[in-house]
């Protein structure tokens, strides 16, 4: 089973998007990874989810990512007398630790540490940027705003504080356990929110080590500040601009965006773009022409993956709005603009045999006309720089763990097989012709360029191309 596309989608579930036949429905529309957004609901509503996508992996034969999303630490208000109140700009309104319920004038903020970091004239923006408030007196334990814009705020509104690197660690108590529960599930990457600093995703990739990717979410501008450091150390990164733009001003969001894409391809970093794609689809089942220019525009700038979230998770068209991605995706590759778009972004190798091989393999494919590009691969990383290439054809993946393609699902221009055992080149070589033949990338005949690590069995060792005919 093959997409016709190099960009991948990946769907959020949620209560639209919990049954074994909705969740099938969505991976044939198009979904290549499933996201299991922690922020909501129970341990076992995540498990139900992540087995029926095992069992819909089984039943297709195609490797499937999961992906965890954990809550991190979103500051939130406490609970109002009447669940909420009414603001008016210019008005005082305290935020505090008494745990009593809140009024128009007071109500409870339980971050003893972030009361202490705030400034005078610090800038506090509540319920997804709605609500503006500005700190005029600071006490023990509280402080005092002045309402900058006023409107309704109801119980536990999320706060955010773009001007200060809070004094807290990626990984709240509840974040530890979501993420030991999914570890042991076995999802395939861990998705940290709130990144603020390098030393987050240290920490993270201690307790994880190794057993899932880590995707860095840039949704600080704290975390846009160290963007090159956060590449790095993550494996894959997702432009989450839900919280982005409350953090920044909207203006700035597609800027930001365009940089971490760019940065992202240049470090050879898987890279989502995420959050109000296909937003109007919530309710809609089409979506607007704005929303299909901003899934179009993250194509053309060479995204890995879109992502769809309340679209898919709790929305009236789930379906669709995968089946409008997956639409839009192939049209845009389809432009011709798109592939000279890629042909001009050309990043410098490194001088590794890697960049070597997988450089000359993208080169050797255009010059043959072959259809399509295999990597023979352990632990995936010669096939990352095969995509960081943007190469003309798809990329055929053989990996020897099933790990590795299950991650490798967000990749750009991928495709996966679930895994496959070879002790020689040949037998490398007669499995990839098998499967392009198969999977409808080649035709008997056609040539393939195939790399691998020669000797077999040592991850990171790809010396090797050769030109096969299928
Ligand atoms: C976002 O903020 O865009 C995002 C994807 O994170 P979450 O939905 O977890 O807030």
């Amino acid at each position: 089973m093959k997409r016709d596309r190099r960009a991948k989608i990946v769907a959020t579930l949620g209560p639209a998007s919990s049954s074994a036949t909705m969740i099938e429905q969505l991976f044939l529309a198009g979904a290549d990874v499933f996201r299991l957004n922690f922020s909501h609901g129970t341990h076992q509503d995540h498990q139900q989810r992540y087995q029926i996508i095992r069992d819909v992996e089984k039943k297709w034969n195609r490797p499937i990512g999961i992906m965890l999303d954990l809550q991190g630490p979103k500051l939130r208000v406490g609970q109002f007398v009447n669940s909420a109140v009414t603001l008016q700009q210019g008005q005082k309104f305290k935020l505090d630790l008494k745990t009593d319920l809140g009024s128009a004038e007071r109500v409870n903020f339980p971050h003893a540490d972030i009361l202490a970091a705030l400034k005078l004239g610090t800038d506090l923006l509540l319920d997804d940027g709605k609500i503006r408030l500005k700190v005029q007196e600071l006490g023990k334990n509280e402080v005092t705003t002045t309402v900058v814009i006023g409107g309704k705020l109801s119980d536990r509104k999320g706060v955010n504080i773009p001007s200060l690197v809070l004094p807290l660690s990626a990984l709240t108590k509840k974040d530890r356990e979501d993420l030991s529960f999914g570890l042991d599930l076995g999802v395939d990457w861990v998705a940290l929110s709130f990144v603020q600093r390098p030393e987050d995703v240290i920490e993270a990739a201690q307790i994880i080590n190794g057993r899932a990717g880590i995707i860095v979410k840039i949704e600080k501008p704290s975390a846009v500040d160290r963007l090159d450091e956060l590449v790095k150390l993550g494996q894959a990164v997702m432009v989450a601009r839900g919280d982005l733009g409350v953090e920044m001003p909207p203006e700035s969001i597609p800027a930001v965006q365009k940089k971490i894409i760019a940065t992202c391809r240049r470090l050879g970093k898987p890279v989502i773009v995420a959050t109000q794609m296909l937003e109007s689809m919530i309710q809609a089942p089409a979506p607007t022409r704005a929303e299909a220019s901003d899934v179009a525009t993250a194509v053309y700038d060479g995204a890995d993956a879109v992502m769809l979230s309340a679209e898919s998770a709790s929305g009236s068209y789930p379906t669709e709005a995968v089946a409008m991605m997956n639409r839009i995706i192939m049209h845009t590759e389809s432009d011709p603009l798109y592939r000279r778009i890629m042909d001009a972004q050309h990043f410098e190798l490194e001088p590794t045999a890697s960049d070597a091989i997988t450089a000359a393999a993208a080169q050797v494919a255009h010059t043959i006309s072959a259809a399509a590009i295999v990597t023979y691969t352990a632990s995936g990383s010669t096939t990352l720089r095969a995509a960081r290439e943007r190469p003309e054809v798809p990329i055929i993946c053989l990996p020897s763990d099933i790990r590795t393609s299950r991650r490798l699902s967000l990749l750009w221009g991928t495709h996966c097989v679930y895994h496959i055992e070879a002790d020689t080149f040949g037998q490398v070589i007669e499995k990839a012709s098998k499967i392009a033949l198969q999977e409808g990338f080649a035709k008997p005949g056609q040539k393939l360029v195939v790399t691998a690590g020669v000797p077999f069995g040592t991850p990171g060792s790809t010396n090797t191309l050769r030109i096969a005919q299928v």
